[in-house]
């Protein structure tokens, strides 16, 4: 049996804003897929990333099927996202693989497929931001671990209820606005034999992914979200022909 293995994470970023908006390339020089990685640089995970306008997608068969936990960023090109790929990586989940989807990721593809929603929500975007308290209301979850009572992001894109998703299995994550809304922005769902988090921080024009709160959190998603253990045996329709007992 493995003991602490390493776990081989892929952080997906769109990656457009960065080529459109001088602004957002100024917050993340190296990308925003860039920042996640450097404030996952001492975690241990083995890191890979890809951006839509890569080779494959940015996510080719061989690196999804090398991935324990796949993280997903993307705002402005969800469409252009291919269905096969949407295809391949929903059919990942339900194997196993771990899946962690940051802010507008919640209007993906992806996350649309594996919620089955249209996962609306609302929002507004001021040039200064709203002030955004995170409160940790499951702090037994290994989520939650390390973090005090709550957090702040000084400035952040407002995301508030009511966000059309299903049920959440848990929820870890309740945010405030100071302009006045509060959303659902820790949620956990299960897939398959697959976990999802969604977390919802991590507006482009802001350096929230340079914020270490912020790192221990997707940090933690990722430990979550990585199966414990597998028994190689995938969640296929089971034709049990014989009766245990007759
Ligand atoms: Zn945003």
């Amino acid at each position: 049996m493995e003991t602490n293995p390493t776990i081989k994470i892929t952080i997906w970023n769109e990656g457009r804003h960065e080529k459109l908006h001088p602004d957002v390339a100024r917050i993340y020089p190296g990308g925003i897929h860039g920042a996640i990685a450097e404030g996952l640089k001492n975690e241990g995970f083995m890191i890979r990333s890809g951006s839509l306008d890569d080779p494959d997608e940015g996510l080719s068969e061989e690196v999804l099927n090398d991935t324990d936990v796949l993280l997903w960023w993307g705002h402005l090109a969800h469409a252009e996202v291919s269905d096969a790929l949407i295809d391949r990586i929903q059919q990942r989940v339900l194997k196993g693989m771990g899946l962690v989807v940051l802010h507008s990721g919640h209007h993906s593809k992806l996350f649309r497929r594996l919620m089955g929603t249209n996962c609306n929500l609302a929002w507004r975007e001021l040039p200064e931001g709203d002030l955004e308290r995170v409160w940790v209301i499951h702090p037994a979850h290994p989520i939650a671990e390390g973090l005090p009572s709550y957090f702040e992001v000084p400035q952040s894109e407002m995301y508030g209820e009511p966000f059309d998703i299903p049920v959440p299995d848990e929820l870890v994550f309740v945010s405030w606005f100071k302009g006045g809304e509060v959303f659902r922005s820790g949620c956990t769902f299960q897939r398959g034999r697959g976990r999802i988090f969604f977390f919802g921080p991590g507006h482009e024009t802001f350096p929230i992914y340079h914020n270490p709160y912020v790192h221990r959190v997707i940090a933690n998603g990722i430990r979550w979200a990585r199966q414990p253990h597998t028994d190689g045996r995938i969640l296929s329709n089971w034709h049990r022909e014989v009766p245990i007992h007759r």
